[in-house]
């Protein structure tokens, strides 16, 4: 086991801090990029997987595809004339981010297969372990790993046993080929809705294993032509108008699921509407939610309704028995033969899953979190000195661009970064009164939201609070307009 000191931060102003960055999506290369556009290159940014772009790397399921428009969900100051749908597909996400990373020269930055396996905040500084058993020491951690990477597998009795090929949407294997195969597929959230249409288009048949329907909004997704290509590179001012309609239409969504109003009721009949295109009565009864639109994470596809009704796709309802070698069995004890089972299953939400982090007094961050996740505006916790998480539990992660929410994140954590390099400060971790304060109001306002007028989701704890944001983008902005030093209690000022 080595422990590096090298390059780690005096305090003395003009000093670089070492910042380590874990994880290299959208959120880490967007931190890395920002340093760098400051000239600061003292940081490591770990990447447990070979690649970059996070979900976009894992998630490689047929009809894969970003459910917000391609013109926000792009940097800011990157953007891209070339996206060839409004939604755009996976891999053309994963290629954005892959070009980004080495135009902006991150790359070298990133280790590659290189999972953090503890970190411990001790003498001022985070002692961070690898999976190969190196130890760095970094003054700032920044967390950019993402709320949803961690893969859920159901607790399905004799899934081991399945004979054919079984496999998790995030982990898909690519040299599967299930053209005229039987395929069955356990879920129904966005992965599962957006692999429908491809599926169904090549299976022999498709079975769609469903515990809860979901609303699905029918949102087009059209091609853009060579020629509007063509436009946005001569004007691009004409990309910028696209991001802010795109943006005007996220908030508008936002301040739906926000409080009732005429928004909320344009959304709900566009979700009834898309439900009543399905023309059997049976299947349509199936695929009726008995919870409000926009509870749980609003579906977007403009492919469901069509193919969830063709005639080689079946919603099966009844409760899964067992999983046998031959496929799937319900409780009512009918045998659904498969050569290929999918689980669309979703994952354990990030914040669940922080064992490995250890602050002031030793307290683990799974230990600060027992009785609920407590953060100061998403971006900090008390007791985690220079802890910053970007798209933290409390942003807004609902149907918005998470590229919009991460820039405001990497802003406020620059702004406490340079705090540190001009010798103001060492460290800073949010003063526990007014983190329970804030806490409080969100909680207050989560009252009015849809989050909680009652379905399970993977939003709400174990309370039923939301881990999201009770207000529109805007109102984020906002608050992390600049750190607020009073609200933090402060090493070394
Ligand atoms: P998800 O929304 O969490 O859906 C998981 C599904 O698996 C649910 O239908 C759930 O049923 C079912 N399930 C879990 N365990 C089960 C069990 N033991 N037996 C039967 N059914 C079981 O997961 P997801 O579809 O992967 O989506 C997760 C999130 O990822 C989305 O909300 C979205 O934020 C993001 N995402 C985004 C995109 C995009 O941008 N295009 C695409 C995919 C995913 P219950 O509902 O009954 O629990």
């Amino acid at each position: 086991m080595t422990a590096s000191a090298a390059n780690t931060h005096s305090g003395e102003p003009g000093e670089e801090p070492r910042i380590c960055i874990v994880g290299a999506g959208m959120s880490g290369i967007l931190m890395a990029i920002k340093l760098l556009e400051k000239g600061i290159d003292n940081f490591v940014v770990y990447e447990r997987s070979g690649a970059v772009s996070g979900t976009w790397r894992q998630n490689r399921y047929p009809g894969v595809a970003c459910d917000v428009a391609s013109f926000t969900y792009s940097y800011s100051f990157e953007p891209n004339p070339d996206w060839t749908h409004r939604f755009s597909p996976g891999p053309e996400i994963r290629a954005y981010f892959e070009k980004v990373v080495d135009k902006y020269g991150v790359r070298p930055f990133i280790r590659f297969n290189t999972e953090v396996t503890a970190a411990r905040f001790e003498n001022a500084q985070w002692r961070v372990t690898t999976g190969d058993g190196n130890e760095e020491l970094f003054d700032v951690y920044v967390a950019a790993t993402g709320p949803l990477n961690n893969l859920h597998y159901p607790d399905i009795k004799g899934l081991q046993d399945f004979s054919g090929a079984c496999f998790h949407t995030a982990d898909w294997d690519d040299d599967y080929d299930y053209t005229g195969k039987r395929v069955g597929i356990i879920g129904t959230g966005s992965s599962s809705v957006q692999s429908v249409d491809p599926l169904s288009a090549r299976a022999e048949h498709l079975t769609i294993f469903q515990r809860t329907p979901q609303w699905v909004i029918n949102t087009a997704n059209p091609e853009y032509s060579p020629m509007a290509i063509r436009l946005k590179h001569a004007f691009p001012v004409l990309g910028r108008l696209t991001r802010w309609f795109y943006s005007w239409i996220g908030e508008q969504f936002g301040l739906a699921a926000l409080k009732d109003g005429f928004r909320r009721r344009v959304v709900f009949k566009a979700c009834q509407s898309a439900l009543d295109s399905v023309k059997d009565p049976v299947l349509r009864k199936k695929l009726t939610p008995d919870y409000l639109p926009m509870c749980r994470r609003m579906i977007m596809s403009g492919s469901f309704h069509e193919a969830v009704q063709r005639p080689n796709v079946t919603v099966e309802t009844t409760a899964i028995e067992c999983v046998t070698p031959e496929g799937v069995r319900t409780v009512d004890g009918k045998e659904h033969k498969l050569d290929l089972l999918i689980l669309a299953t979703g994952f354990f939400f990030n914040a669940q899953n922080v064992k490995h982090v250890v602050g002031l007094n030793g307290q683990s961050l799974a230990d600060y979190w027992k009785d609920g996740i407590k953060t100061y505006r998403s971006i900090s916790i008390p007791g985690f000195p220079n802890y910053f998480m970007l798209v933290g539990p409390n942003s807004p992660i609902t149907n918005l661009s998470l590229i919009e929410i991460a820039e405001i994140g990497v802003n406020y954590v620059m702004q406490c970064i340079d705090k540190i390099r001009q010798g103001e400060i060492t460290a800073m971790a949010p003063r526990n009164d007014i983190t329970a304060a804030y806490m409080q109001n969100l909680r207050n306002a989560f009252g009015e939201t849809i989050w909680t007028s009652g379905c399970s989701s993977w939003y709400l704890d174990d309370d039923g609070i939301p881990a999201t944001f009770p207000g529109p983008p805007s109102e984020y902005r906002h608050e992390l307009d600049e750190p607020l030093l009073q609200e933090y209690e402060l090493i070394g000022a």
